[in-house]
């Protein structure tokens, strides 16, 4: 991974049970609602999601990758999320619209 702008831009919530599915460790979550978990990092002002490693934009990487959960999953380089995220660091457009993040 080269960018993480969304990984440092959004809370990154969804369905608590997605977390034990995954088998993404509790150190990485934390409750946000009964039924929704976010993210450790995420739900703040400046967001940015612990399981990010690196510097957004040059060269980054996420500790969880393969149990990360579905929000993680859905941003597309290039959509609408990625572009919002993108601006608020002070990148450009991403240039393939159907690569995932
Ligand atoms: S879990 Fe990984 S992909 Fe998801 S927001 Fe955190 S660093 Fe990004």
């Amino acid at each position: 991974m080269h960018c993480g702008a969304c990984c440092a831009h959004f809370r990154v919530s969804f369905y608590w049970a997605e977390a034990l599915e995954n088998g993404l460790p509790e150190a990485w979550y934390e409750a946000l609602t009964p039924t929704l978990a976010c993210m450790q990092g995420t739900n703040s002002p400046s967001p940015r999601c612990a399981a990010l490693e690196g510097e957004v934009g040059h060269a980054v990487r996420c500790r969880v990758y393969a149990q990360r959960t579905s929000p993680c999953r859905q941003v597309l380089a290039g959509d609408e999320q990625c572009r919002k995220a993108r601006t608020s660091h002070g990148l450009p457009p991403a240039v393939h619209p159907l690569t995932s993040h």
